[in-house]
């Protein structure tokens, strides 16, 4: 059968296979029928099966007797098949038995025609026929359609309800058609409740909102729409997908608040870690610092915030390994320092801190401040060095400039020091003199006391100035001896007497064990408590009283010095250890220091081991300021005070007798040679002045003198050489030198020890001093006058 659409072609004829043994009959029916039919003809059943085959008829009429396959068996081969069951057959017969009649209908045959027949009812009867079948083929072609659609029709709806979206359909008047459960649930309403009815009327509140202006124009332009919006009805994200369907439209849509609030939430800590990132990665900019990892592995030396080549001052062509840096750029003894730094924190785990020079331009280094951490990597034996490096080359600059600028303070200070030392020398020699002459003027003897008090102040803050200067760097020295506590309080008392005296403070000291001794330096063990003194003296009224023990307690000797002065409030107690501290409650007392008194004090005591306390019951209430020491142990092998660098003071009469002794003063300032030559003579000492190292080695010859003060800075040969020189004449072997000076560093102490100088006394040699060592003279000569 020809297939062409229904209408666009005129409808063929139907088409008949005529299957008749005898030819004239088969001719004449077929030729007959060739008007309104498509005849084809077959002589028996077997060529009327490969007709079929070759075109299907719409209808077979088939003569049921014939040789061969007859039409009853043509019949059931037919209704075998299912592409020919279908096909009407009409039977004709003249002769054939009733039997066989009724078996072809019972094969399947559809109607039947006995000869004679005239050609009307022919035509009657496959007309009919054909009708029938078309009528049959249509109707199940319908049926078949309709189930076609049915099945659609309930997938479709099994679609919907089981996809995940919800999903409406809305016709052209925006009635609902079909709401799917998804839609039902999110709208929280029955299927009844919303079909059929308008959604503008059932949810008024999106009337006029985005929504209805998306779904008019999805209608309007036949387009569909996909669009996020916060429902007006639920006030949450929905996600929604319009499509035109006919007059009205087909709405997906699903709730996606839970993504929507995931994805913000992600976008907040998004724009956290960037902003903190960005934070980390300015902040470390402006402090200059790269922040890098190390891999043992790869040698690659990553960065991970800024470009490091500005802030390392590197060049392009400097390749970011480890190996290059450690190779070719670093000072090979920072490179064995870091290597080993590197071992240790991956063993220890400790942090890695350093600062490392490597080769800058110019052949000069910079250097690389280096803080870091060493993991030991993901894989075993390899290490991952992370950190932050700094360039830190200006900032060593400034220290080695500001170092410079400290070295050149303290030769300054030194320097000073050495020139004020220098004129009051002869300023004290002259007072010396000046007593010594005795005087009988009252007025004139007051001054003479103003005037020692004040000098001895001088020379103490210069002293005390210069001790900063050594303090402050770590210099001050110790020279340990073993050291008798009552000699050094016996010389500290007699130090301050005058200053006692003066304020009309009343000293009283005890012993309470006899014979502690400590290892020590005598000289700063006696200023420690010579300070202590003094600042009794200062902070209280006149006529004061002061009272020093010293007691055994434990293994430690105390040394306790109590006033009843103007006391310490509780806050200050401490304080007045720190350096340039003074308690500001306190009145501003005559002779006022520098602040730096007591710090030097518990430096002092410090370096011995000890401790440093103040007490006081308040202001106005006195103080007590309490030094601990540790006892010399029996065991030590500490040599014991040197005669003449240590002078036990004790009772030294301040009146030598005189001998008659030749000492030699050597000084180029002419005051100081002069005031100590008279100060000698009027002792009933035979002197000689020399005013450079030359001079003095010429008259040292011939004057022999058995005692020399020289001062170190003269022009041409300075003391030292010359001392050295006159030690080297046999003649004057037995000649004790005194260095005289106001260079008082122990670089220039042991400069002239090792000269030979027998003592090194700081200008202005006090009268106390200047008798020490006249006594050790004496005792030393073995003269008795
Ligand atoms: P200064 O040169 O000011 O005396 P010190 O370091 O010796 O410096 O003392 C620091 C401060 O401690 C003093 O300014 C004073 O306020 C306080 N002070 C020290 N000794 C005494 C004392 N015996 N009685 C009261 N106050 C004292």
């Amino acid at each position: 059968m020809t297939s062409s659409p229904k209408g666009s072609t005129p409808p063929s004829k139907p088409r008949i296979l005529f299957v008749e043994d005898e030819p004239t009959l088969r001719i004449h029916v077929s030729e007959l029928l060739s008007d309104e039919y498509c005849v084809d003809t077959a002589g028996d059943g077997t060529e009327a099966l490969t007709a079929v085959l070759r075109a299907k008829p719409d209808i077979i009429v088939t003569d049921i007797v014939m040789p061969g396959m007859d039409g009853v068996e043509l019949v059931k081969t037919l209704r075998s098949a299912p592409s020919t069951q279908s096909i009407p057959v009409l039977l004709i017969s003249g002769h054939a038995p009733e039997d066989r009649r009724v078996e072809s209908f019972r094969e399947g045959a559809d109607g039947y025609l006995a000869k004679p027949y005239s050609e009307r009812e022919l035509r009657a009867v496959i007309g009919s026929m054909i009708h029938s079948a078309r009528q049959r083929a249509e109707a199940m072609r319908r049926e078949a359609a309709e189930e076609a659609e049915r099945r659609v029709h309930a997938d479709r709806a099994g679609l919907l309800e089981s996809i995940t979206d919800a999903f409406f359909a809305l016709d052209g008047a925006w009635r609902f058609t079909y709401v799917n459960q998804r839609a039902l649930d999110y709208y929280g309403k029955t299927r009844e409740q919303l079909l059929g009815h308008s959604i503008w009327d059932l949810f008024p509140a999106a009337v006029g909102t985005q929504l209805q202006e998306q779904y008019e124009q999805v209608v309007r332009t036949q387009s569909s729409a996909a669009f996020e919006m916060k429902s007006v009805l639920t006030g949450r994200w929905v996600d929604l997908r319009v499509f035109p369907a006919g007059q009205g439209l087909a709405v997906y849509f699903r709730d996606v608040s839970d993504r929507r609030r995931a994805e913000e939430k992600l976008q907040a800590v998004l724009t956290k870690l960037e902003g903190r990132e960005w934070r980390l990665s300015l902040s470390t900019r402006v402090a200059g610092l790269a922040v890098f990892a190390w891999d043992s592995r790869s040698d690659r030396i990553t960065f991970e915030n800024v470009p490091p080549r500005d802030i390392l001052t590197l060049s392009q062509a400097v390749p970011l390994t480890g190996s290059h840096f450690l190779r070719q750029m670093m000072q090979p003894d920072d490179r064995r320092v870091l290597r080993r730094l590197l071992l240790r924190s991956t063993r220890s785990g400790e942090p890695l801190r350093g600062v490392f020079r490597i080769r800058g331009q110019a052949e000069s280094w910079r250097y690389l401040e280096i803080n870091g951490s060493c993991e030991s990597a993901h894989q075993p034996g390899t290490i991952r060095l992370v950190g932050v490096v700094k360039d830190v080359t200006e900032r060593r600059q400034a220290e080695e400039a500001l170092r410079e600028t400290d070295r050149r303070k303290d030769e300054f200070l030194a320097l000073l020091s050495h020139e004020l030392r220098n004129p009051l020398a002869p300023i004290a020699n002259g007072l010396s003199l000046l007593k010594a002459r005795g005087c009988a003027d009252p007025v004139a003897q007051r001054a003479l006391g103003v005037m020692e008090r004040q000098l001895n102040h001088l020379v103490r803050l210069v002293d005390d100035l210069l001790d900063v200067g050594r303090m402050t760097h770590g210099k001050l020295q110790l020279r340990v001896q073993r050291v008798s506590l009552a000699e050094v309080l016996g010389r500290a008392v007699e130090s301050t007497r005058t200053a006692l005296e003066a304020n009309g403070h009343t000293l009283t000291t005890e012993v309470r064990d006899e014979g502690l001794m400590v290892d020590g330096d005598a000289d700063r063990l006696t200023q420690v408590v010579t300070n202590l003194i003094h600042n009794s003296a200062k902070y209280t009224d006149a006529g004061g009283r002061i009272h020093i023990t010293i007691r055994q307690e434990g293994d430690e000797a105390v040394v306790a010095v109590t006033d009843n002065g103007i006391g310490i409030p509780p806050h200050a107690l401490e304080q007045v250890f720190e350096m340039f501290s003074q308690v500001k409650l306190q009145q501003p007392r005559a002779g006022g220091g520098l602040g730096i008194g007591l710090a030097l004090v518990r430096m002092i005591v410090l370096m011995h081991g000890g401790t440093i306390r103040a007490t006081s019951a308040g202001l106005g209430l006195g103080s007590t300021f309490t030094v601990r020491l540790p006892l010399a142990r029996a065991d030590a092998s500490i040599p014991a005070t040197a005669a003449l660098d240590l002078p036990a003071s004790g009772d030294v009469a301040l009146e030598t007798p005189c001998c008659g002794a030749r000492i030699m003063v050597v000084d180029d300032n002419s005051d100081a040679a002069t005031s100590l030559e008279e100060l000698l003579r009027l002792k009933g000492y035979s002197v000689l002045t020399a005013a450079t190292g030359e001079e003095a080695i010429e008259k040292a010859q011939t004057f022999r003198p058995q005692l020399i003060f020289m001062d170190i800075g003269l022009p041409g040969i300075d003391g030292v050489e010359a001392a050295t020189r006159i030690r080297a004449i046999p003649e004057l072997q037995g000649t004790t030198i005194v260095a005289v000076t106001g260079w008082g560093q122990p670089s220039d102490r042991a400069r002239t020890r090792a000269a030979g100088i027998a003592a090194h006394l700081l200008k202005p040699v006090t009268p106390e001093e200047l008798e020490r060592v006249l006594a050790n003279l004496s005792s030393a000569e073995g003269m008795t006058g």
